[in-house]
């Protein structure tokens, strides 16, 4: 049974309407996020634009063919726009006009009343470049910034492909040439479009869910104020790490950093400066350690360092390091930034050893702060 065209088109809009439906309902109200908001805005512009082209071969012909193109070009924009959202900001509104006025002018001007095909390489040309721009802006994102977005990517690809398929038949052969209308003609691609809406919609959700979860999870592991661990994370991290560490019989280092009369920062110029203050000390541990060390927040002013491989003598070296390095970064807030001291102790193989090593390097830490401040001390038997 072979289905003709109009009624492939008016399945088409009905399942776009649904997908569009479900999608904005379902996901795009509850993240509100910028790509989902561009993915429904593509569903919408494609549903109309599929829904002019049902005026194909009536007096309606001279408006709606041109108007189905711009549509349907302007709909391949906002998948470029979308794809963009997630890496960059969006592009400029100028960039996204572009491919849909030159498709409108390219559609009027070529007898859309008696042409089917009115604009038709325009129209295909663009669609074939914005939606494989959006799937580069796919394959540019990291590759663990989701598990879906590089099939999405493909998806993209395939699609920009089949499109510039068309448009080099269409060139070549001409749209009433066999070849076009059995492989590239409007019935192919309406149940091609629909199978890719459908897919594209799904990954689309799934991708949101994702970001949705990462981004709960990291609120749940990572310190507002200055995007270190919070305690909770560290120490499940660092147990993880230890276990890590017994297997291969590798020891490790605990620092725990308290900086200096940090109350008198807030007394004198307010608890804005102190929180910048708080910025600048883990800017200066970041910008020290290895990115396989772990860096905690563990309280107030205090934060917390696991150093794996790495002796206390050495830990002890690092600390002088982190502090000139927060010395040396200066503060437009406060004129000096607080000296900090530091309780260094070793973590041994043992189970239990990461409390310990805690317990050990908060009583040299303590022992710092009566011996004048602004310097590191070792845990008695923590390899002093
Ligand atoms: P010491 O050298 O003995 O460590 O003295 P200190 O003033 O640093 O220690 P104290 O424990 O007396 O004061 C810590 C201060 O840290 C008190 C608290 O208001 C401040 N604080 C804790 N968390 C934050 C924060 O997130 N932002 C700011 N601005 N201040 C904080
Ligand atoms: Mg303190
Ligand atoms: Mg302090």
């Amino acid at each position: 049974m072979m289905l003709d065209t109009a009624t492939l088109r008016v399945a088409l809009a009905l399942v776009d309407l649904t997908l569009l439906l479900l999608f904005y309902f379902i996901t795009f109200r509850r993240t509100r996020s910028p790509y989902s908001g561009w993915w429904c805005m593509a569903l919408l512009l494609f549903l109309v634009g599929n829904a002019a082209y049902l005026m194909d071969g009536t007096v309606h012909q001279a408006w709606a063919i041109p108007a189905g193109n711009v549509l349907l070009v302007a709909g391949a924009a906002s998948i470029w726009a979308g794809g963009r959202s997630l890496r960059a900001p969006s592009p400029r509104s100028w960039h996204l006009a572009a491919g849909p006025a030159a498709t409108a002018v390219a559609s009027a001007l070529d007898h859309p009343a008696t042409n089917t095909w009115a604009g038709g390489p325009v129209y295909l040309g663009f669609m074939a470049l914005l939606i494989g721009m959006g799937s580069r802006e796919l394959f540019l994102l990291e590759r663990d910034y989701s598990r879906v977005h590089r099939p999405l990517a493909v998806g993209a690809g395939i699609l920009a492909v089949f499109y510039l398929g068309r448009l080099v038949v269409f060139l070549t052969k001409g749209p009433d040439s066999a070849i076009f209308t059995t492989v590239f003609g409007s019935g192919t691609m309406t149940v091609f479009s629909m199978i890719t809406l459908v897919v594209a919609s799904f990954t689309m959700a799934e991708l949101s869910y994702e970001q949705q979860t990462q981004d709960l999870r990291s609120r749940a592991t990572v310190d507002g104020l200055t995007g270190l661990l919070n305690r909770s994370a560290f120490l499940d991290l660092a147990e993880n790490e230890l276990r890590r560490l017994r297997r291969t019989g590798t020891t490790a280092s605990v620092i725990i950093a308290d900086l200096d009369h940090f109350k008198k920062i807030n007394d004198q110029f307010g608890h804005p400066a102190g929180d910048s203050a708080l910025q600048a000390f883990a800017r200066a541990c970041t910008g020290t350690v290895r990115s396989t060390d772990l860096i905690g927040r563990y309280g107030g002013e205090e934060f917390i360092l696991l150093l794996p491989g790495v002796t206390p003598e050495r830990a002890r070296e690092i600390a002088a390091d982190v502090s000139s390095r927060l010395q040396q970064s200066g503060s437009r807030v406060i004129p000096r930034l607080p000296t900090v001291s530091y309780g260094i102790a070793a973590v041994d193989a043992g189970p239990g050893s990461l409390d310990a090593a805690v317990a050990l390097a908060d009583a040299a830490l303590y022992q710092a702060k009566t011996l004048g401040r602004d310097r590191a001390e070792l845990a008695a038997g923590g390899g002093s």
